[in-house]
C-alpha cells in the first residue's frame, strides 16, 4: 500500500529522495519517510504424527480447506505470532517451530509477505475460535486433496511432506485433478 497522507498528522504526503530506495512518501513535520513494505503474515502447518490441522473459512476458500495463519502485530516477534495465532485459533499449543520460507500475495488492495512454517503439536484440545468456521485434524495424505483451491497453503504442504521425509506416492494422487474428494 502506497502512503498519500500522513497516519500521524494527516498531511498530504511529500517524494523525498531516498538514495536506495528512490522516491519515497514523506511527512516533513513528522520527519518519516512511509516506505511502501508489505504486511508480514504467518502460515502454519501444525503437525501431529501424520496428522496436520486444517480449518475452513469459507469467506476465503469456498471449497478448500486451509492452513492457520494470521497477522504479526505491533510488539512481537514472528515466533510469538506463530504460538498465539495457534492457540487462538484451534487452542492448541506447538513446539519446535521450523521456518519453511515465504510466499509474496498481492492482490490490488494488499500485499502480503508470508512466513511459512511448520510446528509440532505440544498438547491442548481442539477448542475453535469464532473467526474460524472449522478446524480439525486430517491426515496428511489427504491434506494435498482436501486444500484444492488453496495453492500457497498446498506448496508448504508439500515442503512439510519433504520435512517429514514421506516417500508415499498417495498424498500426491490428486495432482492430475482427478480426484473428486469432497471437503
Ligand atoms: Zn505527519
Amino acid at each position: 500500500m502506497k502512503f498519500k497522507y500522513c497516519p500521524i498528522c494527516g498531511r498530504k504526503l511529500e517524494e523525498k529522495y531516498s538514495w536506495d530506495e528512490g522516491g519515497v512518501p514523506y511527512c516533513p513535520k513528522d520527519d518519516i519517510m512511509f516506505f511502501d513494505t508489505p504486511t508480514p503474515c504467518v502460515i502454519v502447518a501444525v503437525i501431529n504424527k501424520d496428522q496436520i490441522l486444517l480449518l475452513k473459512q469459507s469467506y476465503i476458500y469456498k471449497n478448500s480447506k486451509v492452513l492457520l495463519s494470521g497477522y504479526v502485530t505491533n510488539g512481537e516477534t514472528v515466533e510469538q505470532t506463530v504460538h498465539r495465532e495457534v492457540f487462538e485459533e484451534s487452542g492448541l499449543k506447538v513446539k519446535d517451530l521450523k521456518y519453511l520460507g515465504s510466499e509474496y500475495v498481492s492482490n490490488n488492495k494488499k500485499e502480503i509477505i508470508m512466513l511459512t512454517f511448520m510446528a509440532k503439536y505440544d498438547g491442548g484440545k481442539i477448542k475453535k475460535s469464532s473467526e474460524v468456521e472449522w478446524v480439525n485434524w486430517s491426515h496428511i495424505e489427504d491434506a494435498l486433496c482436501e486444500m484444492k483451491e488453496d495453492e500457497v497453503g498446498k506448496r508448504i504442504v508439500r515442503k512439510v511432506l519433504k520435512e517429514l521425509n514421506y516417500t508415499g506416492k498417495k498424498a500426491y494422487r490428486c495432482d492430475d485433478n482427478s480426484c473428486d474428494r469432497d471437503v
